[in-house]
């Protein structure tokens, strides 16, 4: 979180944040609000911040003039359940689900952490900007890689490839777990890095079991007032993470997902007339490009929780 309010856009992004009662908006993000009390005095209001997940969609670093509705709420569930079973693992940074109505279900209180300014991202399988790393030169954020993987190849082994936090519009740059520990320390990046790998397996077990096959994931840690360590944002949603169908993971092509991929197909054919290499924000999404991509957010919640979406 920056310092300053910024309003997600650059390109065609939603402009006034919503007013939520007893809160005061300070940033906005791509997709997630946050808020400070309104009174914020008191030395618990100064420690809390009310993260809210927007309807919002972005695709190819532009936050999208098109919502897809219920997405914060399936993001915030999702993450919330995923919370609970690592919470052995890891401190993460709900308080509470109890929020202004405005908000409800999209919303949580949580303590107000001083993130670190590292994407930590951990790969089981290959595809994305690992894959193009790889067929570059063989190692993927300096970790080498053995030859002959293929896009979708499962790796030998889960590994940590950091990023650093891009500003709006611009890239995540992949970067070595060196130029991590020459940002934040040794010794805080080795935890990140065991953190982000225990996280990575648990989950990938779990959607294993589930069908699905977790190839990646992106989590943000920060410390808290105490210098704790502690899980924050966002965990394991479609949003920050590669979620493949397990019976249709087949190495060697990209692979079908739970995720955007209906967006970005739609933005890259002819039919959206959107050129992708313009300055040019992306056009409003057709109705139907909206309702299967809601319908895959949905049926990623329903298929890991084992529980109906309402
Ligand atoms: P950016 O960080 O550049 O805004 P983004 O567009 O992905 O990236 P969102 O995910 O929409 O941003 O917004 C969430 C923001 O809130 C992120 O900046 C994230 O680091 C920050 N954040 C998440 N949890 C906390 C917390 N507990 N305390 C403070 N900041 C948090
Ligand atoms: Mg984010």
């Amino acid at each position: 979180m920056n310092d300053v309010a910024a309003v997600p856009g650059g390109s065609a992004g939603p402009v006034a944040p919503q007013a939520v009662p007893g809160w005061r908006h300070v940033y906005s993000g791509k997709v997630r609000d946050l808020y400070v009390p309104d009174d914020d005095t008191s030395a618990e209001a100064s420690q809390t911040v009310l993260v809210v997940a927007s309807d919002r969609i972005s695709a190819y670093d532009h936050v999208l003039s098109t919502p897809v509705p219920d997405k914060g709420r399936i993001l915030t569930a999702l993450s919330t359940w995923w919370f609970e079973r690592l919470t052995d693992l890891v401190p993460n940074h709900v308080v509470s689900l109890d929020v202004p109505a405005v908000v409800a279900g999209r919303a949580m209180v949580c303590r107000r952490l001083e993130m670190y300014p590292v994407e930590c991202v951990a790969r089981g399988y290959l595809t994305g900007s690992g894959l193009v790393e790889y067929r570059a030169g063989g190692v993927v954020c300096g970790v080498p890689l053995p030859p002959g993987l293929e896009d979708g190849s499962r790796l030998p082994e889960p590994i940590f490839t950091p990023a650093t936090k891009a500003e709006l519009g611009e890239h995540d740059e992949n970067v070595t777990f060196e130029q991590v520990a020459a940002t934040i320390g040794a010794d805080d990046a080795s935890r990140l890095r065991v953190l982000t790998l225990a996280v990575y397996r648990r989950a990938e077990e779990l959607a294993r079991e589930r069908g699905i096959v977790l190839a990646d994931t992106k989590l943000e840690f920060g410390r808290d007032a105490a210098g704790a360590v502690v899980l924050g944002d966002e965990v394991l949603t479609p949003d920050s993470s590669r979620f493949w169908p397990a019976d249709g993971w087949r190495p060697g092509r990209a692979q079908p997902s739970f995720d955007k991929q209906y967006v970005r197909d739609w933005l890259t054919s002819p039919e959206s007339g959107w050129d992708r290499a313009s300055d040019v924000p992306p056009p409003p999404l057709p109705d139907d490009v909206v309702e299967r991509t809601r319908a895959r957010y949905v049926e990623a919640y329903e298929r890991l929780t084992g529980r109906t979406f309402a």
